[in-house]
Formats: structure tokens, C-alpha cells, sequence
């Protein structure tokens, strides 16, 4: 049986309760090396085989996962943040099927999540923004022609760009091609609830500079939008004039 685990963003308290105990109970790990914090293989047993796929094809990764199997042994597969997100699963519970071996998905606190956490943001502003583009610059790996940042950047709505701190000057002209202006808020978050966590708060027309000054080439996110700018509207969920279905409303309003 193959586990696939999200290992949160970072910090090693961020693992799902339910990921802690697969990695307790697991006879063979394989983690992501280059972004999964190493101290959450503590948790593993004394003689887990712990493997770094930063270092591993699938070819690989599917010898380990076999070997184990071969031996009625558990695997987890450890990703970082969410492995839904950027996690190559997909091609991976492809070739498990192909080898008729089971497995399940267990998912994970995003990066996307720590990293609003860390700003102490709501990408969902009532009056703002009520949708949140996850995206990413093609780069070595293609993006669809119809998802180019300049389409997608037209909504104005929040955004959150992955793998893409490499490329944030031509992120910035993107950007501006859409309904973002110079002054529009921006944020790049470095290893999100890592130790070492940088948050730089500038504005699209500044961006690229910002990430400069810093250095920062990897492991970060970049956060566009109004919602940075904090309050919008209230809510209406807890509007006294709201009812939901556990509240009625105190007085008859517009029900908004
Ligand atoms: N599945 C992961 C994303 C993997 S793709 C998730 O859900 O977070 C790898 C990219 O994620 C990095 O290039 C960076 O853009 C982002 N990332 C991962 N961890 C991060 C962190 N702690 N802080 C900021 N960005 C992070």
C-alpha cells in the first residue's frame, strides 16, 4: 500500500494529524528533499528506509515503492504543502495502476494557505475578491496557452503564482498587461512558516525589484491583489440582518 502524504508547507507541526501517523507507521518513506522539512522523518520508526526524490526518477521511485511491496511493506510518499497542488502524483498513481498497487491520498496545508496565514490575509474580501487564481510562469515545464498570466491577471481578482520567483520580472509585465496597476498590493512569501520565513510586502510595479534586493530565486509565492490592502465590505455571514442555516437573522434585511 502507498500512502501519499502532505507534509505542509514547512513547519513540522503543519503535517495533518492523520499524515503523523502514517509516517509512524511507515516501513519505507520517500520525501521530496528539496522542499519537505527534513525533521518530520523524526517521526518515522528506527529502520524506515527513507529515500530523497529530489535525487530520483519515477522509474526509480517506482523501484522502491515495488521492492516494498514485494515485501508487503507500506510506503509513504511524502509531498510538500498539498500534493494536489505541483505534486506530480498524478503520473505516479498512473504508473501504480499500471502495476495493480493500491494506494490513497492525504492531504496537506498548502503553501498558498501559510502563506496567507503568515500575512495574516483573506484572499476572499467580500467587495474585493471572492476568487482565487493559483497559477504559475511557464518555465522549463509548459503552461497551457489559454492560462498565460496576462489572461488570467484581466480578472483582477487574488492570485497566488507558484514556481515562479525565478521569473519575476517577466512576471511583473504579465501582470501589468492585466487589470493589476503599479500600485496594485503584491507579496512575496519566502519559505512560508519556515524558520528562516521572509514576507516582502511591495506592489506589482515594484515586484521584481523587491525579489532582487532580496535575492529570492525559489521557494516562495507571489500574492497579487486588493486583498492585501486588508478590509473590504463585512461579511455577510455573520451580518446580524443574515440568516444561515444555524442563525436566524435579528432583524428582516436586505438578506444579502
Ligand atoms: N504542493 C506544494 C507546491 C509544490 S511546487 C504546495 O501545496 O505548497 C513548489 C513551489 O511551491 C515552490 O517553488 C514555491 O513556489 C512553493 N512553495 C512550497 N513551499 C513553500 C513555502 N513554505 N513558502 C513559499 N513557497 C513555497
Amino acid at each position: 500500500m502507498v500512502h501519499f502524504v502532505g507534509a505542509g508547507p514547512g513547519a513540522a507541526d503543519l503535517i495533518t494529524v492523520r499524515g503523523a501517523e502514517l509516517l509512524k507507521a511507515a516501513d519505507v518513506v520517500v520525501y521530496a528533499g528539496s522542499l519537505v522539512n527534513p525533521g518530520l522523518l523524526k517521526l518515522c520508526r528506527p529502520g524506515t528506509a527513507v529515500y530523497d526524490s529530489s535525487r530520483m526518477t519515477l522509474e526509480q521511485i517506482m523501484e522502491v515503492i515495488c521492492s516494498a511491496e514485494a515485501e508487503a511493506q507500506t510506503t509513504v510518499r511524502l509531498h510538500t504543502g498539498d500534493p494536489g497542488l505541483y505534486g506530480a502524483i498524478r503520473e505516479q498513481m498512473d504508473a501504480l495502476d499500471a502495476l495493480g498497487i493500491p494506494y490513497h491520498v492525504t492531504p496537506g496545508v498548502s503553501s498558498f494557505s501559510a502563506a496567507s496565514a503568515a500575512l495574516e490575509s483573506e484572499y476572499t474580501l467580500p467587495g474585493i475578491s471572492q476568487t482565487l487564481i493559483i497559477s504559475r510562469m511557464a518555465g522549463r515545464t509548459p503552461v497551457p496557452e489559454r492560462e498565460m498570466i496576462p489572461g488570467l491577471a484581466a480578472h483582477g481578482a487574488s492570485m497566488v503564482l507558484f514556481l515562479s520567483s525565478g521569473l519575476l520580472r517577466e512576471l511583473q509585465e504579465d501582470l501589468l498587461k492585466g487589470a493589476y496597476s503599479e500600485e496594485t498590493p503584491a507579496a512575496i512569501v519566502y519559505k512560508a512558516s519556515w524558520p528562516d520565513e521572509l514576507i516582502l510586502c511591495c506592489t506589482v510595479g515594484s515586484l521584481a525589484d523587491t525579489g532582487e534586493q532580496h535575492g529570492i530565486r525559489k521557494t516562495a509565492l507571489v500574492l497579487v491583489g486588493d486583498f492585501l490592502k486588508g478590509s473590504g465590505e463585512r461579511s455577510c455571514l455573520y451580518h446580524p440582518d443574515f440568516s444561515t442555516m444555524y442563525r436566524a437573522a435579528e432583524k428582516e434585511g436586505d438578506g444579502r
